[in-house]
């Protein structure tokens, strides 16, 4: 899961970062309005956390901005008054919630992990689909060839991440911060196990075999060549 964090005071934003981090999120971190704004344009998040008072474009506009041009990414604001306009204003606009500064990081993750799970609006695609593998999002149900495999929650999460970034190598250690929630710097056998599983129940008896090892850097999910 990919986070963009917002915000302008230094301290707010690292102290955000670090503990994102550390909760097993990839983070990134825009220091002004117009970084932000680029990045929230341009790149695919999960969620962004959003401070409203930046000091070139601020919170509201780039939320409009997002929202005027179709962009659904969940946002969570951030705002420095407890005032009553400023939140109902963040809601109109098209923001998911809201947390009122300071605040303590367990209860932003908690906000964090709800819209996560809440997950995406309808508008968005709600099905994947990989030669004749197709990922149901909503039901959670994955097909081969129209026979139904059966997943657990986190195997339908790693599919769910090698379809979506279908052709690219992913590293062991983006497996288990995206798919876990955790680092496993030091423990990458936990992958390895998963994704033995995964390829018996995706691959086997099917033919393109979708699953690749690429040795010495991790997996990758795609229609091997000449098909
Ligand atoms: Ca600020």
């Amino acid at each position: 899961m990919k986070l963009l964090i917002v915000e302008d005071e230094v301290k707010t934003g690292e102290y955000l970062q670090q503990g994102l981090r550390e909760s097993g999120f990839v983070v990134d971190w825009a220091r002004n309005g117009l970084d932000g704004h680029h990045h929230a344009m341009i790149a695919p998040y999960d969620l962004i956390v959003l401070d409203v008072m930046l000091p070139d474009i601020d919170g509201w506009r780039i939320l409009r901005s997002l929202r005027e041009s179709g962009n659904d990414t969940p946002v969570l604001f951030l705002t420095a008054r407890d005032a009553v306009e400023d939140r109902v204003k963040g809601l109109e606009l098209g923001a998911d919630d809201y947390l009122v500064k300071p605040f303590v990081f367990t209860e932003l993750l908690a906000r964090v992990r709800t819209l996560l799970r809440r997950g995406r609006a309808p508008t968005q695609i709600d099905q994947l689909e990989v030669a004749d593998l197709v990922l149901d999002l909503p039901r959670r149900r994955a097909t081969r060839a129209g026979t139904r495999i059966n997943l657990s929650s986190k195997e339908f999460a790693l599919l769910e991440l090698l379809i979506r970034r279908q052709g690219e190598v992913l590293p062991r250690s983006l497996i288990a911060s995206q798919v876990w929630d955790m680092n496993f710097d030091s423990d990458t056998n936990v992958i390895d196990v998963a994704i033995r599983r995964l390829r018996a129940k995706v691959d086997d008896g099917f033919e393109p075999k979708l699953i690749q090892t690429v040795r010495g850097m991790g997996y990758t999910l795609d229609v091997p060549d000449g098909r």
